[in-house]
């Protein structure tokens, strides 16, 4: 069985993008008539619901579907719960959605809830989840998790998205405020911060080791951060909080912060959001905001075909459609047109080797595309280490036959997963 640790000997040079160096405010997207909220939760025909269409909601009330729910969102407008229904994933997975109908009137002003924060972790994850950044504060407070150390990511993971640099550029004082906030209410000793190395950051950071991390993709994700700066190899399928440390995005800081000094939840989500024509827009959303409100203020057009990709261009998914609401940890946004959409093939492997090259977990993938082609999951994990690839999408971006081998392995990874919790 090969178990094979990462370790870059080749990387492509593709460079992060990175916003100016004195950056606007995002242009703000008014709240919209009707939010759409996901909720991690299944509809349970046989349960007694607690929320029901028709319900008014405030302005930052935590709603739970079932009493005994452990999941929850928070409301960011005053309104009228106008459907609940069951959504589906890309992978099929299901969770439920709510549509809220803002009632303008109640949601104008400071009339959020306030909340009883207290300084601990438990308390933190009672209201802030689904704060903008998406903090994991549910990580956080596992007590089996046994978290030593948070890493604060100033950069973004893929590409074209500045979304996260921007925080830092413009709220390194939150950030820091944030930073303490964590030591306040966490056990955990060890603070990090990453900092792109061609970002200028004026402030004195003393609150956290500081990382300069590499202006070349893939060098932000949290597999890189940790073999780069902590001098950590990830063992096949683990994820960082295996090993006792936790990613946290900067704007997720920030948040934090703000929560604590107002004692309520703000929604308000930057978001980089890419036309077209590949002009880069920096927008702040309410949390819910269907996509298409987005799209209208920079008159992008998404038609039929056109592809809107949520993430980057290395690691995105596509949505198929212009509804799709703003979540707390979306932060970029592609709208392809079709005309410029490369086509995926049905070809077969060349052997070409280029993915070979490219892949920082130096992985077989030319052996292991054709497991994953097969529905040979088992085989493809321990044979041909499925579980070492960080998903940094590279072996896509360089393949001769176009095969979409990102896609592949993401499928793979899920349904291995499924697998091995029904075995
Ligand atoms: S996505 Fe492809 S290139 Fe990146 S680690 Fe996984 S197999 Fe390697
Ligand atoms: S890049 Fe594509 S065609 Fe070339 S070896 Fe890898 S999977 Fe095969």
């Amino acid at each position: 069985m090969i178990k094979r640790p990462f370790f870059a000997l080749t990387r492509p040079k593709l460079g992060y993008d990175i916003p100016e160096p004195d950056p606007k405010e995002p242009k703000l997207i008014p709240v919209p008539s009707n939010l759409i909220l996901l909720l991690h939760d299944l509809i349970d025909s046989a349960g007694e619901p607690l929320i029901k269409t028709g319900d008014k909601v405030e302005k930052g009330e935590k709603l739970y579907l079932y009493k005994d729910s452990e999941e929850y969102t928070v409301s960011p407008v005053a309104g009228t719960i106008k459907v609940i229904d069951t959504y589906s994933d890309d992978f099929g997975n299901t969770s439920t959605y709510l549509v809220i109908n803002t009632d303008p009137g109640l949601t104008a002003g400071t009339d959020a809830l306030r909340y009883e924060l207290k300084d601990t972790i438990t308390s933190a994850d009672e209201y802030l989840r689904t704060l903008p950044g998406a903090p994991p504060l549910k990580t956080l407070a596992d007590p089996g998790m046994k978290i030593n150390t948070i890493v604060i990511t100033c950069g973004d993971t893929d590409l074209l998205s500045t979304t996260h640099q921007y925080i830092a550029l413009r709220f390194m004082d939150e950030i820091k405020e944030g930073i303490q906030v964590l030591k306040r209410i966490t056990p955990v000793s060890r603070f990090c911060i990453t900092i792109p190395e061609n970002l200028t950051i004026k402030a004195d950071i003393t609150t956290a080791e500081v990382f300069r991390t590499s202006t070349i993709y893939p060098s932000n994700l949290p597999q890189m951060i940790l073999k780069d700066h902590l001098n950590i190899v990830l063992p096949a399928g683990k994820k960082p909080e295996d090993m006792g440390i936790c990613f946290m995005t900067a704007e997720a800081v920030v948040s934090l912060a703000r929560a604590y000094k107002t004692k309520t939840v703000c929604h308000e989500k930057v978001l980089t959001v890419i036309g077209k024509q590949g002009t880069p827009y920096r927008v702040t959303a309410t949390i819910g905001t269907p996509l298409r409100r987005i799209f209208n203020a920079f008159s992008i057009q998404a038609n039929e075909q056109d592809r809107i990709v949520i993430g980057g261009p290395m690691k995105g998914f596509a949505t198929y459609t212009i509804h799709h609401p703003v979540q707390p940890d979306m932060d970029t946004v592609i709208v392809q047109d079709k005309t410029n959409i490369a086509e995926l093939s049905g070809n077969p492997c060349v052997n070409c080797g280029k993915c070979i090259h490219v892949c920082p977990a130096q992985i077989p993938i030319n052996i292991l595309v054709r497991y994953l082609e097969a529905g040979l999951y088992e085989d493809a994990a321990d044979r041909y280490d499925l579980l070492s690839c960080i998903e940094c999408g590279l072996c896509a971006y360089v393949c001769t036959a176009r095969i979409p081998i990102y896609q592949y392995i993401r499928l793979g990874k899920h349904e291995l997963l499924k697998l091995r919790a029904d075995a």
